[in-house]
């Protein structure tokens, strides 16, 4: 099997971001060529990283529920803001894994949901 290259960034992008409570942020999203599993998962950087400092890094696993919809199921959403907040302040940046329910995927995690549920 070969062996994968080295990832290279594709692009970088500004998004402004504005969550649901009112909070603000700006992103720098980069993108990326030869990841090894091919998904596309993205770096936002926040803030000014601190001559010397290290940079704050968060590695959040994607949860459309959460992130986006806002469900109670999980307190992916609530972390997510909180750690592009944290982040922004001291400079630094959020992985975001495009590895829905930790890799399971949407529609298995909605499954065990509804397992749960029953
Ligand atoms: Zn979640």
């Amino acid at each position: 099997m070969p062996q994968p290259g080295p990832a290279t960034v594709r692009s970088r992008v500004r998004i402004p971001l504005t969550f649901p409570d009112g909070y603000r942020a700006e992103a720098e999203a980069t993108t990326f060529h030869g990841l090894e599993d091919g998904a596309e998962h993205l770096a936002l950087a926040f803030g000014t990283v601190a001559e010397g400092a290290t940079p704050l890094v968060r590695l959040h696993s994607e949860c459309l529920t959460g992130d986006v919809f806002g469900s109670d199921r999980c307190d992916c959403g609530p972390q997510l803001r909180e750690a592009v907040e944290r982040i922004a302040e001291a400079g630094g940046y959020l992985l975001y894994l495009r590895q829905e329910g930790r890799g399971i995927g949407l529609y298995n995690k909605l499954d065990a949901y509804a397992l749960q549920s029953a």
